[in-house]
């Protein structure tokens, strides 16, 4: 008997950082109709890991709107905020792979704590995962073949947060995602990612990068760009709008 295929599982994974915008709802809907089409499941994560930029209301806004555009998660809603425990156990998990770091944004020069480990005196801010030089490749459904090297990053923050890298590669493979489907923002995460899932002994999904809307500057549409946040009470002609920007794509 051959293996089973894992049936197709996607996620929309949202930070509570304001309202959908035009470019935020394209991103759902492309991951939604990425499942529809593969007869997945379709979930939804709130991505408050970074509670510095959490909006309140804003998670419970972004379901409201998904749903009267027709995206309802498959499964319930799970929050980073309610994880933690995940996190430390994976961080725990990664051992040696992992420093202190004592380096702030005003220290001169590249960081040595990797190598020579914290300078005498110094006390450890923000923890990171070793990867200097590590090659990654990977295939993206869009963009093809894709060579990245690493550096070292950071996955335990010095204001005390679990780092959006960590969090995304526990929270996915936990939720069993065999298909990322995002903006093209986070393709340089990706390479990240795949090691962060090597190290820990989980499956990488496959990956595709969808181009990111931009306004009429040439800017990516967010809420640094002022962009406007979509009716929220599912608007037909700004859904055909998503529908037209996404098949340009196929
Ligand atoms: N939470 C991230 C964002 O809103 C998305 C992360 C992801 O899809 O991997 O930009």
């Amino acid at each position: 008997m051959g293996q089973e295929k894992p049936q197709y599982v996607g996620r929309f994974a949202p930070s509570p950082t304001g309202p959908l915008h035009f470019g935020s709802l394209v991103a759902a809907l492309a991951s939604f109709d990425d499942a529809r089409q593969h007869q997945g499941r379709w979930i939804v994560r709130i991505e408050d890991v970074d509670e510095s930029r959490t909006v309140p209301g804003a998670a419970a806004e972004i379901l409201r709107c998904l749903a009267a555009y027709g995206m309802e998660s498959d499964a319930p809603v799970v929050y980073q905020t309610q994880r933690k425990h995940l996190y430390r156990a994976a961080l725990e998990a990664l051992g040696t792979h992992v420093f202190a770091c004592a380096c702030t944004r005003s220290s001169p020069g590249p960081c040595r704590c990797g190598v020579d480990g914290l300078p005498p005196g110094a006390t450890a801010r923000s923890w990171k995962v070793r990867a200097d030089g590590v090659r990654i490749a990977f295939t993206d459904r869009i963009h093809g073949p894709i060579e990245e090297t690493l550096s070292d990053f950071v996955i335990l923050r010095a204001d005390g947060y679990f780092a959006y890298q960590l969090a995304v590669v526990v929270d996915d493979a936990d939720q069993g995602v065999t298909d990322v489907v995002r903006g093209e923002d986070l393709l340089d995460s990706t390479g990240r990612q795949i090691y962060l899932q090597r190290l820990l002994g989980y499956p990488t999904p496959r990956y595709m990068h969808i181009p990111v809307v931009r306004n009429e500057h040439g800017d990516k549409l967010s809420k640094q760009t002022h962009a406007p946040p979509v009716d929220p009470n599912g608007d037909p002609a700004t859904l055909a709008a998503a529908r037209d920007f996404l098949r340009q794509l196929s």
